[in-house]
């Protein structure tokens, strides 16, 4: 399984915001689209960050009230590790895991193609896993 197989159930729609909202725009968005993360981006859909649930909460804990009025550029992570479509999924899983990230933007050709997160990993690995059952199942009893 590949990062593109992902992206051809999930499709390609990404949720992001621009780096001068303020966080409480962000807020509403995860809330409004179910989501753990967005992307920030530029005019010319250039990845500048990435502003996950857990950034806002430790903005929380160091802004207080304050926190909804910070600027998106304040709070996100500016250096984003992204993957390609080749990728494999178990390599992907690997990485979140191993760098503590659940959010993975997909580039091809230096464009934006989508972002996975570490629930379309698991469920990526999941399905995998199943149909390797089946297959040998199959296998044993023909
Ligand atoms: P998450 O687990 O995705 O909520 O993110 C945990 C932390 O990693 C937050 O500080 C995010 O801004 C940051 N982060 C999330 N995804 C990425 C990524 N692809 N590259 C670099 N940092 C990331």
């Amino acid at each position: 399984m590949f990062v593109s197989d992902i992206l051809k159930i999930k499709g390609t729609d990404i949720v992001s915001i621009t780096s001068d909202e303020p966080a409480a725009a962000a807020i509403a968005l995860l809330c409004e689209r179910h989501i753990g993360a967005v992307l920030v981006l530029d005019s010319h859909e250039r990845i500048l960050g990435i502003l996950s649930e857990r950034d806002l909460v430790r903005a929380m804990n160091t802004f207080r009230e304050e926190v909804f009025a910070k600027r998106v550029s304040e709070l996100m992570t500016q250096r984003v590790v992204t993957c390609s479509p080749q990728d494999p999924v178990a390599a992907i899983m690997g990485m979140m895991t191993a760098q503590r990230f659940r959010h993975v933007p997909v580039l091809e050709e230096g464009r934006l193609v989508g972002l996975i997160s570490i629930g379309d990993v698991v469920k990526s690995r999941i399905e995998e896993a199943q149909a390797e059952v089946e297959a040998l199942r199959q296998y044993i009893t023909t």
